[in-house]
Parts: C-alpha cells; structure tokens; sequence
C-alpha cells in the first residue's frame, strides 16, 4: 500500500509544524511520498516564502536593493533547521543561490527553490531520500506533462529509495530548465505523484480538518463535509469554495485514487474523502457555495418560441466575443444568457447592439447577480429538495430571479439580488444543512 502525503504551506511554517508533520508520516509507514509546499505563512500578517521569492526576483529584476528581501528568506529557512538541529547545512545551500543571484536569474527557478529548501529540510529532518522534482515531473515545452517519462521515473525513484519526499510546484522541460506550475501548484504534484504510481490514497494536509459545506467567511464555523464525489467537488469549486487546486482532481479521479483532506493540526480528525462513489446518504445537501458579480442578459421576442435556430443566434454573439456563458435558464418567448460581468465589462454594449440587430428582439440587462449553487449527489433521489430551499428563501423575503438545475441533478443553481447574497447561503446552510 502507498499513501502520497502532501503538506501544504501552513503545515510547514515553522519548527513546531515540522515536528507535527514528523508524526503524522511516521505514524503510517504507508506514507512513502511526502510532497511539500514551501514553508507558508506562521499567522495571518506572516508572508509565504514563495510570496518573498516573487518578491526578491521584482527587486532583482528592477536592480533594488534586495539584502532585506534575502535576509528575511534566508533567517526563515535557517531558524527551522536551528531549532530541530536538522543535520543538513541549509546556509550552505542558501549561500550558493546567493551567488546565483542576478537581474536575469530565471523567475521559476528562483521562485521553485522555495519548495526546493523546505523539501530539502523536510527530508533531513525525516531521514527520508530527497528526490528533486526536476527529476520526476517532466513536461513537454507546451507545458503537457509527458506522463510516460513521469511514471518511469516515479516508479524507479519510490522503488530505489522506499521512502522519498519530493518539492511540490515544479517539474522540469527536457532541457532541464525548471516549468513552474501555477500558484497552489503542489497540489497538483500530489496527484501526479500519487497517479504514477497508482497510489491507494492521496492526503492532502492543510490547515482545515476537510471541505466545509459552506464558506467560513459568511457562515459561523460550518461543519466539514466527511465524503464528497469528484463530481460534487468540482461543482463547489467552480462556483468559489477555495479547497484544492483546480488541476487537482483529474490525474487522481482517472485511477480512482481517493483524496483525503486532512487537517495537520488536527491529526485526528478524518477530515473529507474526495472519491468516485460515495455511499453516505446521511445529507442532502453536500455543501453551498456562490459567487458575485453576474449579468444577465434577458431577451425577449414574441413567438421566439417557433423561431426556429433562435437561441443559436444569440449564443454565436457571445461567441463571437469569446464570452463564456454560464447559465441560460429560459420561458417560452423569453430567456437570459447569464454571463460573469467582468467578462463584459468593456464589450457590453456591442453584445447589445449585435443581439438586437441579429434578433430584432428586446434586450435588457440585470446587473448585480449573485448565484448560489447547492450542491449534493443524493438530491436526485429526494422529492421536496426545491420546496424547501425556496420555502427557507420565502421566510427570509429572498426573491429568486433565476434557477437552473444540470440535467444529472447535481446541483441547483439559483441567482438572487446581490444585495442578498450572505443572506440566502447562511438560511440554506441553517436550514438544510446543520
Ligand atoms: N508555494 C506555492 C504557492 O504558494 C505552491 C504551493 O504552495 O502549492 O503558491
């Protein structure tokens, strides 16, 4: 059985994170890929490393001085391997990148050697193999991981050392130069890992003790969702819960590879399991999640509904803008295109004339649209899901302007008032959920 165990930011911070991240790996010997982020914020006025490293190339590449920038990242790294006493001489490392330093230093490489350190401490400190992900993750120039070369070399490197920890964030071009992945990246090196190998788990240690059924933000201390499918996951994540990178899921959901979200200061809790099937059907609802900031554009011709191609119409003018569209909930001589507004903030106008002119219909556009979506794979087996959200909503004099519901019954979609916003997700989540 292999487990890949990845640490975010948060959970290497400092000395007292790395003692718990010790414990945790060590109390499963399953654990035998351990990935990290580099070391990520002590508080909420703390700065990631990564954020510095972004920081210290700006400075480099605009010839500021930068020797406070440096210190700063230079005085984190060592103070961890002080305090544990970690037998590996980090000043060294950070001494030979000092010299590297110059204003055309290569913005990924410098900005990579933050989960490079932190791997190369956590390492020591675990007296597991250090395997550079340079060396595993191999991407074609496009940016297209080569999966063949990945697994290859995964497979040699977990084989030949038995128990690895590998820096999150990058991988490498043939040529060797490092390809850096997107902000939140060593998420997805996670599950690349945990794919080449065909892992049994993929953990994914941060701060919160799993996926929460609503945004902690707006309702108070809202419970963590115990399983959720891909599928469900997917659908909260588009519509705003921050849980995983989004590029997450898919290397892992192709093998059915379970996630489990784990909280690595609350070690004992079981956190969220992210799977294909789920058989809990102790909720209906899974979790809500919203966003602001929409726009629809409500069309309106009599007898649309014989016009035949009608609709094609009006969706090859957001084409034609490039505009995704999010929603088009419809009557019988009317519909809206529910669009992000800041998708059209500089091209409204032009979608009106082009609607009126391709449709000779009426066109009128609502601005100020939250939707909300509540998400749960167990509401296509309950009658009176809908009865109760708009009841919740009725009580609390919420007006719904549109609705939508996918065709595998997901999820319902409604959009409110942005004025409404926290209103409706905190009644769902009282109502429904708690
Ligand atoms: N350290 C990187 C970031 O802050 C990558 C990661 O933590 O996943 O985005």
């Amino acid at each position: 059985m292999v487990v890949v165990a990845k640490f975010g930011g948060s959970s290497v911070s400092c000395a007292s994170q790395f003692v718990k991240v010790k414990e945790i790996v060590t109390s499963d010997p399953n654990r035998r890929i351990v990935v990290t982020s580099a070391l990520g914020k002590r508080d909420s006025n703390d700065t990631k490393i990564t954020d510095l490293l972004y920081i210290l190339h700006a400075h480099l590449k605009y010839s500021v001085p930068y020797e406070d920038v440096w210190k700063m990242l230079f005085d984190r790294f060592v103070g961890v391997q002080e305090e544990l006493k970690i037998d590996y001489d980090i000043k060294d490392d950070l001494n030979s990148l000092y010299k590297e330093l110059n204003k055309n230093i290569d913005q990924s490489y410098l900005v990579s050697r933050g989960e490079y350190l932190t791997a190369k401490l956590l390492s020591s400190y675990l007296g597991y193999k250090f395997v550079d992900a340079k060396n595993l993750l191999i991407y074609n120039y496009d940016g297209k991981l080569d999966e063949v070369s990945t697994e290859k070399r995964v497979k040699e490197a977990l084989s030949l050392y038995g128990y690895i920890v590998v820096p999150g964030f990058y991988g490498s071009y043939p040529n060797e130069t490092v390809h850096l992945l997107s902000r939140g990246g060593s998420d997805v090196t996670g599950s690349i890992l945990a794919k080449s190998i065909n892992a049994n788990l993929y953990e994914n240690w941060t701060d919160v003790s799993g996926v929460l059924t609503a945004d902690p933000r707006i309702v108070n201390k809202p419970i963590a969702i115990k399983e959720i499918t891909y599928a469900e996951l997917r659908e909260l994540s588009y519509m705003g819960a921050s849980v995983l990178h989004e590029e997450t899921v898919f290397p892992v959901q192709q093998l059915n590879i379970p996630i489990n979200l784990k909280n690595t200061n609350e070690p004992t809790h079981p956190g969220t399991l992210i799977k294909n099937i789920c058989t809990d059907e102790s909720s209906i609802i899974t979790g809500i999640a919203g966003k602001k900031d929409f726009l629809s554009f409500n069309i309106s011709k009599d007898h649309m509904s014989n016009e035949v191609g009608f609709l094609r119409k009006a969706l090859s003018v957001f084409e034609k803008y490039n505009v995704s569209i999010e929603h088009v909930p419809s009557g019988i001589d009317s519909f809206s295109v529910v669009v992000s507004a800041s998708n059209v903030e500089k091209i409204k106008y032009d979608i009106i004339t082009d609607l009126k002119n391709e449709l000779n219909a009426i066109i009128s556009v609502e601005s100020n649209i939250a939707l909300v979506a509540i998400v749960g794979r167990n509401m296509a087996k309950h009658s009176g899901v809908c009865a109760k959200i708009f009841q919740t909503l009725g009580n609390e004099g919420i007006n719904v302007k549109l609705l939508a519901q996918g065709p595998e019954e997901l999820n319902i979609i409604i959009g409110v008032d942005q004025a409404d916003y926290e209103k409706t997700i905190k009644a769902i989540y009282n109502n429904m959920i708690k």
